[in-house]
């Protein structure tokens, strides 16, 4: 397992947990050299996630592209690295008990969204500002509204 920080391949397990009935199992694991601490999901079988672009394109799943979306969004905001990887995870198993494998990206936006709301309405502008196409002034309209 390569560190999604420093990019070093050992690390050690922390804690393991069998998630779905056992086909997945979560791993939080801490890398050997830069001692930060992410999740690892190791499927068992054909869960094979994979993520519809706006343009059609498909793309394999990757939780690190949710965290770095969120850490983007939440800088010099009060959340703690720990909210973002829990928001990650939840929405990693959210798509992984779907029943389809292949996701809309503009659904994961879509719960990032939801979640940030709920967390800081600041990194959740930001976060909606990037996501949300912003030539419809519209819905950021509605957005601010909301916030306010
Ligand atoms: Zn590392």
């Amino acid at each position: 397992m390569i560190c999604p920080y420093c990019g070093y391949n050992q690390s050690t397990v922390l804690e393991s947990r069998d998630t779905e009935e056992g086909r997945v199992t979560r791993r939080r694991r801490e890398c050997l050299r830069c001692h930060k601490r992410f999740t690892t999901y190791e499927r068992v079988g054909n869960i094979d996630l994979k993520v519809v672009k706006k343009d059609g394109r498909l793309e394999p799943f990757d939780p690190q592209k949710i965290i770095r979306g969120i850490t983007k969004a939440c800088w010099k905001r009060p959340v703690e690295e720990k909210t973002i990887q829990t928001i990650a995870d939840e929405i990693e198993m959210k798509l992984l008990n779907r029943k389809r494998t292949a996701v809309p990206s503009r659904d994961i936006g879509r719960m990032i969204m939801n979640r940030l709301r709920k967390i800081d309405k600041i990194a959740y502008l930001r976060f909606a500002s990037v996501y949300l196409d912003i030539e419809n002034v519209k819905d950021f309209e509605n957005i601010l509204k909301e916030v306010r």
